[in-house]
């Protein structure tokens, strides 16, 4: 064996704290094999019989078949194919050259007579293993989160931090459904800012932006835990109340128009208040959204001509 590989050999992962005298007659039967740039050493679809010690270079893992996003690098004293090896089965990922790389190539069989004859290869061999794991479990709670936050962003509107419009198209048949397999009364509400064209012309749309937030969270904050609440355009509201009668609606979409003409919207130095308008479209059994939204929002239309600032109930 050329020195430099035989030191390098000596100074890998899998020999740490090994007397490399000890064994090296065992590695009679490697061989050092030269990659170029994107050869590919090992693929899951092809076994493999070797374990790799990377001497020089740099290998790149990909999972699955395809030269996809990189899962992993693996650089000079680590090794490659040690899953296959242990298992017994095709290779986990796809392993290609990321740059002119040297391995040491050790067959199956040396692989094992090693780990009989030797506690600390044993040992380095599980450890190697090991970390694979940790790594790939570290990958995949990020991936997780990252999931759980594309997702989170895809059905949260940013402005106002409520549902948006693509979470209803998910949420409201549900709890429609719910509420026509049980036989329980509901109503959808479409509730829309009167002229708040004047409040963007007025004063901004960075005003605009506060007051939207405002009637956002005070909407939230006077329904019931159980209603369901999106952001359905630029300044309308669609809502959904499970298990309520249509009198029962009507007086929280009095409470909901009453509160928000109520409140004073403050940003900087300026304060105004603002009015919203709300049709109602009361329970029809196994009707669907969109009649349902296209009832609520024929009658928040009649509510905008009859004057707005208030409730208008459909049919
Ligand atoms: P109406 O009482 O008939 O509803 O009158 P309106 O002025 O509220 O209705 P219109 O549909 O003419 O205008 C809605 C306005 O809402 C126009 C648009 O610029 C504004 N708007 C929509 N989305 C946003 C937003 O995210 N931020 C701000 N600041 N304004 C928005
Ligand atoms: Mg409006
Ligand atoms: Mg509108």
């Amino acid at each position: 064996m050329d020195p430099k590989d035989y030191a390098l050999t000596a100074q890998n992962l899998l020999f740490h704290g090994v007397d490399f005298t000890t064994v090296e007659y065992m590695l009679e039967r490697c061989s050092v094999r030269n990659l170029d740039a994107s050869e590919k050493l090992l693929q899951p679809d092809i076994p493999n019989h070797h374990l790799y010690l990377i001497l020089a270079g740099k290998l790149s893992v990909h999972l699955g078949e395809q030269e996809t996003s990189e899962h992993a690098s693996l650089i000079a004293g680590e090794c490659a194919g040690e899953i296959s090896i242990v298992d017994g089965k095709h290779p986990s990922a796809l392993v290609v050259a990321s740059e002119p790389t040297r391995v040491m190539s050790i067959p199956q069989d040396t692989v094992w007579s090693l780990v009989d004859h030797s506690h600390e290869v044993a040992r380095n061999l599980l450890g190697i293993v090991a970390g694979r794991m940790r790594n790939d479990k570290n990958v995949l709670i990020t991936t997780q989160n990252k999931k759980a936050q594309f997702e989170h962003q895809a059905s949260v509107d940013a402005l106002t931090g409520i549902h948006n419009r693509h979470w209803m198209g998910d949420a409201f048949p549900r709890v429609l459904h719910n509420c026509a397999f049980n036989n329980l009364p509901y109503a959808i509400m479409v509730a829309d800012i009167d002229h708040f064209k004047r409040i963007n012309d007025t004063y901004g749309h960075v005003v605009g932006d506060v007051a939207l937030k405002a009637v956002a969270r005070c909407m939230a904050e006077n329904l019931r835990p159980h209603d369901l609440l999106v952001r359905y355009g630029g300044e309308e509201f669609a809502m959904l109340l499970p298990d309520t009668g249509l009198e029962e609606a009507r007086a929280i979409a009095e409470r909901l128009r009453a509160t928000i003409a109520d409140s004073e919207i403050r940003c900087n130095e300026i304060s105004f208040r603002i009015t919203i308008s709300i049709g109602i479209a009361p329970a029809r059994i196994e009707e669907k959204l969109e009649i349902l939204i296209g009832e609520a929002d024929r009658a928040l239309y009649r509510a905008k001509e009859l004057g707005r600032n208030r409730v208008e109930v459909s049919g």
